[in-house]
């Protein structure tokens, strides 16, 4: 197993980068769908960023492109990331906020509609973000009670929409099973009712190639503290296709988002395009990491990451069957590649007792309740090598319980 990890490794025209990473002291990490580790390039930017841009610039920096950032950056993610022409993408907020944000805009664009779609199994900041608007616009939630083992299909979308839905929302890959979902074909289905789409694509920008642009997306958001790397904390961003950026209006309606900021004028006048979805002052210091992970992204190429996340998937359920179902685990992730994001699910009632055993040696998965172990695989940092060493000791502590 080891010699054929070795093998994996040695014929993996990516493993070069993983030496662009600030070293980790660990047999194996695990986890970075949930927290990309930090470049090299990273640790050098940041400090030139204080002793230039801050530190000689001061105050004059806003005028040579501090103020730009959030749709600069943007732009970049959305060209590296999102299959997204310029001026649709902008960075800011958390996702949850950001959430909120385009939430309400695209419910208010549809004023005439009255329902919410959205499925059991997403992530909890999702289905609490939208509980709140609902509550708070007197909308109706309607919950599609997705099969963790399946996701949600489009037919299960097609089976809940109609002339009362306003908008529908998805997770592009489940945070949990790693179900990879059908954008094209759901946002099709909603938009055959009438319906907006937002996609959230916290688990799947920077690891799954998208074509948001020629999917007919109108709105998404996303993290970029996990496979962009941003770091913890690192803003958000969302894209809203350029048709809905005419009508829709956020309601956190920030003087940064304002049509001329240091007018300081006496009302809030939306400023042109992707701009208005700017509240407050840009996170410019957190928007810094990702910037290297997007590089080193465009340099390595979506299509060959996908590959490689692929490949370390199929490794880590190959493992699996050998060392762990054994032991009386089960594969909750979708054996079939094309319906997979970038991460594993394995259950077994010992994880919650096992995960922080395995933390304490050096192998860094997560916990999800009730009984999930997430093996996260960011095919620029993790070698197959580390893969093997890290599952061999999961069956080793499993053993250890039986
Ligand atoms: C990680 C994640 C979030 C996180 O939201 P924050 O506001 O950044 O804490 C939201 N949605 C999904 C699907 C996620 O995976």
């Amino acid at each position: 197993m080891m010699e054929r990890a070795a093998a994996l490794d040695a014929a993996d025209p990516l493993a070069a980068y993983r030496d662009r990473f600030v070293p980790a002291p660990v047999v194996a990490y695990l986890d970075g769908n949930s927290l990309g580790r930090p470049l090299l390039a990273t640790r050098d930017n940041l400090v030139r960023f204080v002793d230039q841009d801050w530190g000689d610039r001061l105050i004059r920096a806003w005028d040579e492109g501090w103020t730009e950032t959030p749709t600069t950056l943007g732009d970049t993610i959305g060209r590296v990331a999102l299959g997204a022409a310029p001026g649709q993408t902008v960075v800011g907020d958390s996702t949850t906020v950001m959430l909120y944000k385009v939430a309400r805009a695209a419910l208010d664009a549809r004023p005439a509609r009255t329902e919410i779609v959205l499925d059991t199994e997403n992530f909890p900041t999702d289905r609490y973000v939208l509980e709140g608007i609902a509550a708070e616009r007197g909308a109706t939630l309607r919950w599609i009670d997705a099969d963790p083992a399946t996701g949600v299909t489009a037919s299960q979308v097609a089976g809940v929409v109609g002339p009362e839905t306003a908008i529908v929302l998805l997770s592009h890959v489940a945070y949990r099973s790693g179900y990879l979902a059908d954008v094209p074909a759901i946002t099709a289905v909603a938009h055959d009712a009438g319906a907006l789409v937002i996609w959230d694509l916290c688990h799947s920008v920077g690891v799954v190639p998208m074509e948001v642009d020629a999917w007919g997306v109108d709105i998404a958001v996303g993290c970029t503290y996990k496979y962009l790397n941003g770091g913890p904390g690192a803003p958000a961003f969302a894209y809203v296709t350029t048709a809905l950026q005419e009508t829709a209006r956020q309601p956190i309606q920030g003087w940064m988002g304002s049509a001329d900021p240091f007018a300081m004028g006496p009302r809030y006048e939306p400023a042109p395009g992707i701009r208005q979805f700017v509240s407050g002052t840009p996170p410019v210091l957190g928007m810094l990491p990702m910037r290297d992970m997007l590089n080193l992204i465009d340099e390595a190429g979506l299509d060959a990451i996908r590959a490689k996340s692929v490949a370390l998937t199929e490794f880590v359920l190959e493992l699996a069957d050998e060392l762990l179902v054994p032991l009386g685990v089960r594969v909750s992730t979708p054996r079939d590649a094309a319906l997979r994001g970038g991460h594993v699910t394995l259950d077994h009632p010992a994880f919650r007792e096992i995960v922080p055993l395995l933390w304490k040696r050096g192998v860094l998965p997560d916990f999800r309740p009730p009984h999930g172990m997430r093996v996260g695989l960011s095919p620029l940092s993790t070698s197959f090598t580390e893969v093997a060493e890290g599952l061999q000791i999961v069956g080793d502590e499993l053993g250890q319980q039986q």
